[in-house]
């Protein structure tokens, strides 16, 4: 009720356009939740995040839920969702990713989320990590639980959107490290982040899991640049 009166009062805009939002819309209006591009790689075995990854990540499966390009309403809901206090919008966008993954039935042997770590420099900057509230919406449609505690970024590494891609993997690489392996040994985890570019990151993620016994790894992020 409070958040009805209050919307009357200062009324809440959209994350992705500034529109104002009108009732049943929530963060993002339906006009720009259309626009998302829906890529459709969930329930295809070597779709292009699989055939980024060969070689670099021994994946079970991995997908993105959205096509992430220049100027499109995917860029802007992803900016929304790191610099606007945009913990709503990737819980909810989390959500989706999870629905998305629970549908296509390859992700289904899944026992836990890992959100890609960032560095507690950037938590205190930011106020959250945006993978794991992401990961939480996930948990909430999948029902698995979110571990932050194994995987960690012991190394601070500059905004990966300012940089070329071809340093990207020089950037991450060694970033991050394992903590208490044993809560994970034998586990089917899912590594989860917002956006995949060249995949590095999610490759500095996997090489630091390497030496965990018989672990097996899938990967998800909300959207992926073509
Ligand atoms: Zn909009």
């Amino acid at each position: 009720m409070l958040r009805e009166l209050l919307q009357a009062v200062i009324p809440t805009t959209c994350a992705c356009c500034g529109e104002v939002l009108v009732a049943g819309e929530r963060q993002v209006c339906i006009s720009c939740l259309s626009a998302l591009a829906a890529t459709g790689y969930s329930p295809m075995d070597n779709n292009l995040i699989e055939r980024r990854l060969i070689g670099r990540v021994p994946y079970v499966a991995a997908s993105s839920l959205y096509h992430f390009r220049k100027g499109d309403t995917t860029r802007r809901l992803i900016h929304a969702m790191k610099y606007h206090d945009g913990t709503e919008l990737c819980y909810m966008m989390g959500r989706q990713l999870g629905l998305d993954l629970a549908a296509s039935g390859r992700f289904d042997d899944v026992e836990i989320l890992i959100p890609v770590p960032l560095h507690w420099l950037r938590w205190l900057e930011r106020g959250y990590n945006q993978s794991e509230i992401i990961s939480q919406g996930i948990s909430d449609v999948m029902h698995r639980p979110v571990v932050t505690n194994v995987l960690v970024r012991h190394r601070y590494t500059r905004k990966q959107s300012l940089r070329g891609s071809a340093e990207r993997g020089i950037n991450v690489e060694g970033a991050f490290r394992v903590r208490k392996p044993s809560l994970i040994e034998g586990k089917h985890v899912l590594l989860v982040d917002d956006v995949l570019t060249t995949g590095a990151t999610i490759a500095a993620c996997a090489d630091a899991l390497e030496g965990v016994d018989g672990l097996k790894i899938s990967v998800a992020t909300l959207a992926a640049a073509d």
